[in-house]
């Protein structure tokens, strides 16, 4: 099985990579990460996720989309002009930090390479506490995309999105129980030298650990 996953550096999708990892068994059984830049706000997430496909022994290359970054405004992670906004994710603000159809447009990159490799599966860490905010973490986004991934070429790929019916909590514990380097992800939406603690990605990064029954290991900024 030849994968290719995209791989932002935060808690879900390093958990999936060690979860992948796990999977190889066969000397063929491979992992390509794609990490994308599309001109949002900080290059932070890439850095962790460098440091930690580096650890695993993983190739990833980095996708430079930042030219898009002006066809993406209104979204607080592609347009300087709209604040991150604070809280928990399930408030009505946080789909200020919705990037238009990123997920789209990530996906088609990767099963572009994926085409290009021979490989039989692309794997994104989609999960249930993003289905309020996010539409292309869906089931039915998901679906879609598997029916596309189909027709869009002779040969054929699966879209895996194995955490999909997850909380983030279930990602946590289960990265935890099989080696995944957590704490050493990003998930702050904002680019600073620590987690700011405040915005929803923190909110819910906090959150999945607490729920988890696990030590937050996060360095997160003094209020
Ligand atoms: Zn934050």
């Amino acid at each position: 099985m030849k994968t290719v996953l995209i791989y932002s550096g935060g808690l879900d999708s390093t958990t999936l990579l060690y979860s992948l990892l796990g999977e190889c068994k066969h000397i063929n059984d491979e992992i390509k990460c794609l990490t994308f830049f599309y001109g949002q706000r900080h290059r932070k997430e890439i850095s962790h996720a460098r440091r930690i496909a580096t650890m695993a022994g993983v190739e990833m290359r980095e996708i430079d989309l930042g030219s898009i970054r002006p066809l993406l405004s209104g979204s607080s992670q592609t347009d300087d002009s709209v604040q991150v906004p604070e809280g928990k994710y399930d408030e009505p603000n946080m789909k200020l930090t919705v990037v238009p159809n990123r997920n789209m447009i990530m996906l088609s990159v990767a099963m572009a390479y994926a085409i290009s490799l021979n490989a039989q599966q692309v794997a994104y860490a989609a999960h249930g506490g993003d289905h309020a905010i996010y539409p292309d973490c869906r089931p039915a986004f998901v679906d879609a995309m598997n029916d596309v991934a189909a027709l869009c070429d002779w040969h054929q790929i699966k879209i895996s999105a194995p955490f999909l019916a997850w909380s983030k909590g279930d990602i946590a514990a289960y990265g935890s129980k099989i080696g995944a380097p957590l704490s050493l992800t990003w998930s702050c939406y904002k680019g600073q030298e620590v987690h700011c603690g405040k915005c929803g990605a923190c909110t819910e990064r906090k959150e999945a650990f607490t729920t988890a029954g696990m030590q937050d290991l996060t360095e997160y900024e003094r209020s």
